[in-house]
């Protein structure tokens, strides 16, 4: 895959410069972190010998969408286990609907069951099913964004530049944990700051630790755990009255970026980590800095939200 653009959108009040990576324009359904993600699962599925696909999401996961999307293009099944606690349509799950995915909608505490025997089921009927956790998480995916990391260090190379500051909406953690692997291997030095959109602390930044030693002992990099915990900074203080919840900070920014510079952001992920970065810059006086913004994607819920769907 080609690397996604980096671009320099404006200088804030703080004469701090903004950058921006466009991770939403990566072609594939939509783009995406989850589709940066999907590229190196179906790598995977492509080299092995598998002939369908189960996963899992809610009716609003970008994840589900781009897989399924992936899945149907290759003519292979695709169950998406999804709870019924988040079941209301979306753009996503229309577009689930009309990749032909099968969706099973369980109660929550009845998902991890109900993968288990779909994987026995398919298994039993002789069929090959390849498994993907919701969000993407796992190896793979955290491969993703060291390799993201190493576009970032490539572009800072070319250009002359280093940014000072990495922000960007934090949910599972796969994607800050790929990130921080990514520079845990280049030994170099910046703050990367992930906003998380949900979870609280200390629950929420362990689950990115857990995964950064999985990868890191994958790839048998020796790096201690002190210096792993000083790199995994996961900001909970933005996360408003919780998962997908907008509130007026979040409205202005998303306007105010696609009015001015023509960026979609949603309200679930994206633009909601945009302003929390920016409540972060001004709570932390950061001033005369390099900054770059990982645009994640989320696009189809961008629509969503123009149509009303995210609550205040
Ligand atoms: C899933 C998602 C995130 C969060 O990524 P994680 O790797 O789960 O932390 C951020 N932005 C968008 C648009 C997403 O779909």
């Amino acid at each position: 895959m080609n690397s996604t653009p980096i671009y320099h959108v404006y200088d804030d009040e703080y004469q701090n410069r903004i950058f921006i990576k466009r991770d939403d324009l990566i072609p594939v359904s939509f783009g995406g972190n989850k589709a940066r993600k999907a590229i190196n699962f179906f790598a995977d599925i492509d080299s092995g010998d598998y002939d369908c696909i189960v996963t899992y999401g809610s009716s609003s996961s970008n994840h589900c969408r781009i897989i399924s999307n992936m899945a149907a293009g290759r003519h292979m099944p695709c169950y998406i286990i999804s709870p019924q606690e988040a079941s209301v349509p979306t753009f996503n799950s229309q577009l689930m609907e009309m990749f032909g995915a099968e969706i099973i909608v369980v109660n929550v505490e009845e998902v991890h069951e109900t993968i288990e025997n779909k994987l026995s089921e398919l298994k039993n009927s002789g069929k090959k099913p390849y498994f993907i956790a919701g969000g993407g998480h796992g190896n793979l995916g955290t491969q993703a964004y060291v390799e993201c990391y190493n576009e970032i260090i490539q572009y800072e190379t070319h250009n002359h530049i280093k940014f000072d500051y990495i922000f960007f909406a934090s949910g599972t953690g796969t994607t800050q944990a790929g990130l921080v692997c990514g520079q845990l291997l280049h030994k170099d030095q910046r703050n990367i700051i992930g906003i998380s959109i949900a979870r609280k602390n200390p629950g929420g930044r362990q689950v990115i630790i857990d995964s950064i030693n999985e990868y890191l002992e994958c790839c048998g990099a020796d790096i201690s755990i002190t210096e792993i915990e000083n790199k995994t900074v996961f900001i909970d203080d933005y996360t408003g009255s919780g998962y997908s919840k907008t509130d007026e900070s979040v409205n202005t920014s998303i306007m105010e970026m696609m009015t001015m510079y023509g960026i979609p952001m949603d309200a679930t992920y994206v633009g909601k980590a945009f302003s929390g970065m920016k409540k972060y810059i001004d709570a932390n006086y950061i001033n005369k800095l390099n900054i770059l913004f990982i645009h994640t994607g989320g696009t189809p819920l961008f629509f969503d939200y123009l149509q009303g769907r995210n609550a205040e």
